[in-house]
């Protein structure tokens, strides 16, 4: 009879339609860079850096990779420096800032990604380098006015700000920013991990030093990254062995991850207006649903924030809370409870405490992420799930 029930769940979730809004953790592989990188594996395996034919065909998937990469940014092809993934390009940038440019002072948020808040941290201690908090508004927004005070002080400063919060959504208007970093002669650094490939970003007309990306986020292969370095920079290498890279990053390429890479931007920024439209619209419907279901939800951050998210307080009891995504889950629907590295902990999310009370912070609150994937049927389900909770 146990046995029977056992056969009938595991049944039951074997036929039950899975629903994954968790693409700010990482998205499903378009079936266009599946077909590239299977195409790249199989043709072109020789290492990048031979100079026989099977290694020039690997140097010319790369280059030409790195080519359309910059293009979709307007960048120059040698300012793309791959990587292993975001954190790694983060981290990066940050020593090398730190220990080469000889920058003394790092401006950052409280709400960054730990890829950032860590490395910044870590550098406080090992080098003797001031770390100042630009204010965070009770929306999530980064105070600019703050920003314009810390920057009139006199140090020779990096500020690194992300572009799209992965938590809460919201946006830095970076063509803001950037001019006024510009202004006071501070080198800028900002994590678009959350922004590429979903929105449109113009390093000719935009002052930015340095950005990164991770393919992951953006229908492509994990595991791969890259980061855009203003030419001249001074930037070193984080650590050293070959000359790939024009030396900055040492190890062989991984070239399927790179050509896989180049095709999800590129699929990506071909169908951004109407993916973007399309994932719009389905946020505004997750909100019309719940506040006709959950009338006392609120929005954590903004409302306005980034189309593809959105970070909601349910109106739900303390005993419930800890339950929510377990049950979720056994419907074989897929959110976040802050950002995917705590979703399994109990710890309360760094970016939420900086905006919640504390007794709003042990209530229930959730990360919707959409993708073109989705559609209005998968928010119904989630919707009558939570009901049922
Ligand atoms: N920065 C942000 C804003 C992110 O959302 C993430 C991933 O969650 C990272 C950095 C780390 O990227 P990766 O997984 O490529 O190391």
């Amino acid at each position: 009879m146990i046995l029977e029930n056992t056969q009938l769940i595991f049944h039951n979730f074997a036929v039950m339609k899975k629903i994954y809004l968790d693409n700010a953790s990482t998205t499903a592989i378009r079936p266009e860079v599946i077909q590239e990188m299977t195409k790249v594996m199989a043709e072109d395996f020789g290492n990048p850096s031979s100079t026989h034919s099977f290694g020039r065909n690997a140097k010319s998937v790369l280059e030409l990779s790195r080519k359309s990469i910059a293009k979709q940014l307007n960048a120059a092809a040698q300012e793309i420096i791959f990587t292993s993934c975001g954190t790694e390009a983060n981290n990066w940038i940050l020593r090398s800032a730190v220990e080469d440019l000889k920058v003394k002072r790092i401006i950052t948020s409280k709400i960054e990604h730990h890829a950032v808040l860590y490395t910044v941290q870590a550098l406080q201690k090992e080098f003797d380098i001031k770390v100042d908090y630009v204010a965070v508004k009770p929306n999530g927004e980064i105070d600019i006015t703050n920003l314009v005070e810390l920057l009139a002080q006199n140090h020779k400063t990096l500020v690194s700000l992300m572009h799209v919060n992965n938590e809460i959504g919201t946006v830095l208007d970076l063509s803001r920013v950037a001019p006024i970093c510009k202004q006071y002669n501070a080198l800028l650094h900002s994590d678009t991990v959350q922004s590429i490939g979903k929105k449109e970003i113009d390093l000719k007309e935009l002052p930015i030093d340095f950005l990164v990306a991770s393919a992951h986020k953006f229908h492509g292969p994990k595991g791969v990254g890259f980061a855009f370095v203003r030419k001249n920079s001074g930037l070193q290498p984080l650590f050293y062995g070959g000359e790939q890279e024009k030396g900055l990053r040492a190890g062989t390429e991984a070239v399927h991850q790179i050509a896989g890479m180049a095709k999800a931007m590129e699929v990506s920024y071909a169908n951004l207006e109407n993916e973007r439209a399309q994932i719009s619209e389905l946020k505004k419907y997750l909100i019309e649903q719940l506040e006709i279901d959950f009338p006392g939800f609120i929005v954590n951050g903004s409302q306005d924030g980034f189309y593809n998210m959105l970070n909601v307080l349910l109106p739900f009891s303390n005993d419930k809370t800890a339950m929510i995504l377990f049950h979720l889950d056994m419907k074989g629907i897929a959110v976040s409870r802050g950002s995917a590295c705590q979703s399994g902990s109990i710890r309360a999310s760094h970016v939420l405490a900086e905006m919640l009370s504390d007794e709003d912070l042990r209530k229930p609150s959730l990360r919707i992420s959409f993708s073109h994937y989705n559609s209005k049927e998968d928010i119904d389900i989630l919707i009558n799930a939570l009901k049922s909770i």
